[in-house]
């Protein structure tokens, strides 16, 4: 089995976060893509707005209509921190047999030399980087080893974040169409992001 890993903090997770999923999924012939929300991201300066549940949960609403993508409490169930190296070396024990990919968008390609443990990290998994408007995806910034364990699979570009997706709300604008109906469905039953 290969498996693609889509972490990140789903705060709340959108159409960017799926288009990359399948794109990467199709491009490399993923068997299934598991998304796995961060307890506490590594490299974020404030806390998720929504809680882990919520958060968890708005993943399930939004793949919920596609059974080869997978929501995986992993990290949540860890707490404390959650480093990718750590996770995904622990994926690695549990299924010894499976390939792991980990998908990242552009902005985190090129923040990967600063990843904890990276060169281990590196060759436990393949990248699969995907762009990003505003970030430019330059691999040949990379150190050639780490250069090496990404590819890159093209995208139509999606000018859409969680952060935006926040500000939206705090503003009264609409996040139709930016996230699945059942996810802003979800997020207005729960009034989250209001203020
Ligand atoms: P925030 O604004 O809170 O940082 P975000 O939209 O960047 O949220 P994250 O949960 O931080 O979402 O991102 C998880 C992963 O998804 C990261 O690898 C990120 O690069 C990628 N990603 C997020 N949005 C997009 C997008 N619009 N296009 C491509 N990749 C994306
Ligand atoms: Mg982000």
């Amino acid at each position: 089995m290969l498996i693609g890993i889509m972490g990140g903090t789903f705060d709340p997770i959108h159409i960017g976060h799926l288009l990359a999923a399948e794109t990467a999924a199709e491009e490399a012939n993923l068997d299934e893509v598991w998304f796995m929300p961060a307890n506490i991201p590594p490299h974020k300066a404030s806390a998720p707005l929504a809680t882990s549940q919520q958060r968890l949960e708005m993943v399930q609403c939004a793949i919920e209509s596609r059974p080869s993508f997978k929501a995986i409490d992993d990290e949540l169930k860890r707490g404390g921190t959650s480093y990718t190296f750590d996770t995904v070396a622990r994926l690695q024990q549990q299924y010894p047999d499976y390939r792991f990919h980990y998908i990242i968008g552009a902005d985190m390609v090129m923040y990967l030399p600063k990843w904890y443990r990276i060169e281990e990290l590196a060759q436990l998994v393949t990248f699969i980087g995907v762009g990003r408007p505003g970030y430019e995806l330059n691999l040949t910034e990379l150190p050639p080893a780490l250069r090496d364990r990404v590819q890159l699979v093209s995208m139509p570009a999606m000018e859409v974040s969680s952060t935006d997706i926040r500000k939206r709300r705090q503003e009264g604008r609409s996040i139709r169409y930016r996230v699945p109906e059942s996810v802003r469905q979800y997020i207005e039953r729960k009034g989250l992001y209001e203020s």
